[in-house]
């Protein structure tokens, strides 16, 4: 620590009777936070000193969120400085490499996941040779110029593209960035191909939603698929670039219907499905909004033998619980009135402010109002690469279950 690191004194104290110390959350909230001493900017490491003037650790301040303080050593010895983040980033790429081809049945995946990696901010994720991140505290921003080169070097990637473009930006105050890249400034392609589960699919990472794709459905797409069997109607309800309709046609799907409101992804959609050589699966896609078109298919007579449910964050803190609950009921509902006798849905949260006991409080509620009876055969998480931190459970955030009527 050098002398003039900025110190932020807690009102909590973080350890017990007997000197052990207690499980600490990776964030200090602007209430928890009795006085500041020197004067810390956007994106400065300050030292944090709990009520008795313990040190609870080293951490990036963001001085217009609430979340004041992101914890990043716990250790008053080990400094965060470049040196440290060098070798934090190349100990979370290690740790997904040779899961490669394995665990990870893809050659993309999530390099650093935040909190979860110890990197509070900080999301990488690798598309076969190249790499998308989301630097989303000042902390972050202030140094992806560095991140960027470390993660290259850890990853051999050939160069690295800036999604920062998300909201989680606006509650830290940081502007919205040019568009940052590092790497070979001709090397990042329009789109890319990438391998997943064995299928092919067209990543864009300059415009693609997220870092470009859903990496973090890979296994719950096999998992559904593997309940498939030959003829079965699938509808994808939220169908992104048809994912989870390559891997059901994979398996012996006998018609897809694809909805999304977004048009650029059906049409990517469109194209994975002639690039893995599927030009013959009988599909047909609606381009809207699911709850307008669900309803117009229950209008319709219209009927599926299995439903994926995959929705956008509708809560995305746990202020907006309410709210969100309403809406996964409304969706839930419309989707089992859509299903036959011995359906499958599987239906999925990705919502942190959502966990998976009020999830499934919610199912039930819809399954009541469907008037149909419901199994749960299968649970769905997240994969190795977008681990749960310990002492972080906002890190847990994809939840999901595959109900079949009985
Ligand atoms: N299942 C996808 C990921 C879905 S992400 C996959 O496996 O890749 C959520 C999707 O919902 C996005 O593609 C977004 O365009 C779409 N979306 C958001 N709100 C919507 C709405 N009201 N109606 C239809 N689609 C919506």
């Amino acid at each position: 620590m050098s002398s003039e690191t900025p110190v932020v004194r807690l009102h909590r104290t973080f350890f017990k009777k007997d000197g052990t110390r207690k499980t600490v959350h990776p964030w200090i909230f602007s209430s928890s936070i009795k006085s500041v001493e020197g004067e810390p900017g956007p994106g400065t490491v300050v030292s944090a000193y709990d009520a008795t003037g313990n040190f609870v650790g080293y951490g990036h301040f963001s001085p217009s969120s609430s979340i004041r303080v992101r914890l990043l050593s716990t250790d008053i010895k080990i400094y965060p400085d470049d040196e440290w983040f060098r070798l934090m980033i190349e100990k979370s790429v290690g740790r997904r490499i040779p899961m490669l081809g394995k665990r990870i049945r893809s050659d993309s995946c999530r390099l650093v996941f935040g909190e979860s990696d110890g990197l509070p901010g900080l999301v990488i994720d690798k598309y076969g040779e190249y790499l998308a991140a989301q630097f989303l505290t000042c902390g972050m921003d202030g140094m992806k110029g560095k991140i960027a080169n470390f993660a290259m070097e850890a990853s051999g990637a050939k160069s690295l593209i800036d999604r920062s473009d998300c909201e989680l930006r606006k509650l830290e105050g940081i502007p919205d960035s040019n568009p940052f890249s590092a790497g070979a400034a001709d090397a990042l392609p329009s789109s890319i191909l990438i391998n997943e589960n064995n299928f092919k699919f067209n990543v864009s990472l300059a415009e693609g939603q997220k870092t470009g794709f859903f990496i973090d459905q890979r296994d719950n797409r096999l998992a559904a698929s593997s309940f498939i069997r030959a003829g079965m109607s699938v509808l994808d309800c939220f169908s992104y670039t048809g994912a989870f309709s390559i891997n059901a046609a994979g398996a012996g799907a006998g018609s897809l219907t694809l909805v999304d409101e977004s048009q650029p992804a059906l049409d990517i959609a469109e194209d994975n499905f002639k690039i893995n050589g599927m030009e013959s699966v009988k599909r047909q896609y609606f381009s809207g909004n699911a709850f307008k078109i669900l309803r117009e298919f229950r209008d319709r007579n219209m009927s599926f033998d299995f439903i994926i449910l995959d929705p956008p964050k509708f809560a995305p803190t746990k202020a907006s619980i309410d709210k969100a609950s309403r809406a996964y009921k409304d969706i839930n509902l419309l989707a089992m009135k859509l299903l036959n006798a011995g359906g499958f849905i599987a239906t999925f949260s990705c919502s942190s402010g959502m966990d998976r006991e009020k999830f499934r409080e919610i199912l039930c509620w819809a399954a009541e109002d469907s008037g149909k009876d419901f199994q749960i055969v299968h649970s769905f998480s997240q994969p190795a690469d977008h681990p749960v931190a310990l002492d972080f459970p906002e890190s847990e955030y994809l939840k999901g279950f595959l109900l079949r009527i009985i």
